[in-house]
């Protein structure tokens, strides 16, 4: 890797960036320690040519929506963490929305509503970013990504513009194909239908309500740790196994809903990675069930 020609890069071009930036501040986890760059381009053409510069020199990337599904190491970030915020803009036409994948999905749900669009009730509440939540086929109560989700443009490994039909995205339970391919989302395109503004509404409140009733928002978190094993709910198995408030470190199992591993006090991603260890074995040896985590873990090992 060659970070010093890609620092003097981005500093040749005014691209904003900082050296040694603490992971732990851009992740709902607080957790994480330094990216050796952490890069905010301006716009999509900054974008398209950090990434360029960064393939260029053989320095690897990470691309950060609102880190809300990331689990970072203490040991930090090799190379260029990307912050996709310039990525914005949303756009209604008729009962379709394009919108930029650096948006918050809570903007696209508010736009959404207000223009009388049914069918993103369920995003209300999920803090990740359009793009994030599209390569995690994020979901809640009944519903996902794939059920509003057209197509998306994205910049393909040669960094070329193309578009991904809803198919080709191959999007499944917490999964799609970006996981596979690397491309960068740029914008998606959604199909909604007519509905009532304050049926929208009351829905999309009923559903933050129900958040803030069932989960541990007081305390920093990745969402729930684990996916849902075939035919059973990891929260509950769990809890059934007494795992509620067990902790490591500063990482605790949450006692409000035991899905959730908080950072109860100052948690390091090595506590996060041995409670998660505990955790499954434990459930694995009383239930037989094996669970696999829906929070991603970057960085160094
Ligand atoms: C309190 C809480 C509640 C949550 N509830 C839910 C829930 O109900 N349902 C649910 O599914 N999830 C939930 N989550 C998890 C998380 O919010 C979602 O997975 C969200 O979609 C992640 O989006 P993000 O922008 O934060 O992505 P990040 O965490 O920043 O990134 C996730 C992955 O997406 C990649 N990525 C981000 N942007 C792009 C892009 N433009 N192009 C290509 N790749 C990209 C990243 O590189 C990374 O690999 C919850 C999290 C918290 C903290």
């Amino acid at each position: 890797m060659q970070l010093k020609n890609f620092l003097c890069f981005l500093k040749d071009n005014g691209i904003s960036f900082s050296e040694n930036e603490m992971m732990k501040n851009h992740t709902t986890f607080k957790i994480g320690g330094a990216a050796d760059v952490f890069v905010r381009p301006k716009t999509k053409d900054e974008l398209k040519e950090t990434i360029k510069s960064a393939k260029e020199n053989r320095v690897p990337v990470l691309l950060l929506g609102n880190g809300s599904n990331l689990l970072v190491s203490d040991k930090g970030i090799e190379g260029a963490v990307i912050d996709m915020s310039c990525l914005g803009g949303i756009e209604v036409k008729e009962n379709e929305i394009i919108c930029g994948a650096g948006e918050s999905l809570r903007k696209l749900c508010i736009a959404a509503r207000d223009s009388g669009l049914t069918g993103l009730e369920f995003a209300y509440g999920i803090p990740g970013t359009v793009g994030g939540a599209l390569f995690m086929n994020a979901g809640a109560y009944g519903g996902e990504m794939a059920d509003v989700t057209v197509s998306a443009v994205c910049l393909d490994k040669d960094l070329k513009e193309i578009m991904l039909t809803k198919e080709q995205m191959e999007l499944s339970y917490r999964s799609s194909v970006f996981k596979k391919n690397g491309f960068i989302i740029l914008s998606v395109k959604f199909s909604l239908s007519y509905g009532e503004k304050e049926k929208i509404s009351a829905e999309m409140d009923e559903i933050f309500k129900r958040r803030v009733d069932k989960q541990p928002l007081d305390f920093p978190s990745a969402g729930s740790t684990f996916k849902r094993p075939e035919g059973y709910f990891a929260g509950t198995l769990i809890d059934n196994a007494g795992l509620k408030g067990k902790s490591v470190g500063g990482a605790a199992v949450s006692e409000k809903h035991a899905g959730f591993i908080i950072n109860r006090d100052n948690a390091t991603a090595s506590d996060v990675l041995s409670l998660i260890d505990i955790v499954k074995k434990e459930i694995k040896k009383k239930n037989g069930v094996s669970l696999f985590e829906e929070v991603i873990f970057v960085g160094r090992r």
